[in-house]
């Protein structure tokens, strides 16, 4: 049965709705039950280089394009869904407080480190066309109000490579080669940058962005993202 229209109108402008999940909450928090007992912060001591907690890296410090990584969370449970719905429900609200949570994550992990601009991955033409917009840009441009510092759209995809999601380590380091290059007007000599996307998985997309920026004069490019995939060794 439909509800009556004031009902409707009640539900609409007065229930509240989990900051992560969307789910209905009670009137008097911000975050639902399973979301608060179930969110997977990574916690201190985070491995600079990976950005994982270093009981769980696995990295052996190896170096990638980028000087350091942060993240607030692992992508698993319910970061997954919160993803999820950054990517394909256009919601602000869900953008808004992830970039919260990394915007405290930058500020404790790169605390001793001053950052001249914030950039994002970009989608090329052929996403643009599909997609309204760029989960990343928009968690760039709230982090870039919250930690006040400068956005600036610094990278282009020079075309469309395949998705990343199915392949293999190696393949995705092949896969993103070559893809991105620096706009031509983009003032980045000696800048120390902070490089903004929704999900590290191996780290071949940042690092190769990473690369790019600095064969084009940047000083320095350290990593934002809202979530890290665990490292493989623990997964069952
Ligand atoms: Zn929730
Ligand atoms: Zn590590």
């Amino acid at each position: 049965m439909k509800k009556p229209i004031k009902e409707t109108l009640l539900w609409m402008f007065f229930t509240k709705h989990c900051l992560y999940c969307n789910k209905v909450v009670d009137r008097k928090s911000d975050v639902c039950e399973d979301c608060r007992e179930n969110l997977p912060i990574i916690k201190d001591e985070k491995c600079k280089y990976c950005g994982v907690e270093k009981i769980r890296c696995n990295c052996k410090n190896h170096r990638k394009g980028y000087d350091g990584i942060s993240a607030p969370f692992y992508y698993e449970k319910n970061i997954r869904e919160s993803i999820r719905l950054l990517k394909f429900n256009g919601k602000d609200f869900i953008a808004n407080q992830l970039s919260d949570d990394m915007a405290e994550s930058v500020k404790s992990d790169f605390k001793d480190i001053v950052f001249d601009m914030i950039c994002f991955v970009p989608f090329s033409k052929g996403n643009k066309l599909t997609r309204k917009y760029n989960p990343s840009e928009l968690l760039a441009k709230h982090l870039s109000k919250k930690l006040e510092i400068p956005l600036k759209p610094t990278l282009t995809k020079l075309y469309e490579n395949e998705n990343q999601r199915n392949l293999s380590m190696m393949e995705r380091i092949g896969n993103v080669f070559g893809v991105f290059d620096v706009v031509e007007d983009a003032d980045i000599k000696d800048k120390t940058i902070l490089l903004v996307d929704d999900v590290k998985t191996t780290g071949a997309t940042l690092s190769n962005c990473a690369w790019i920026l600095k064969i084009r004069g940047a000083k320095n490019v350290y990593c934002a993202t809202v979530a890290i995939t665990p490292p493989k060794k623990d997964k069952k």
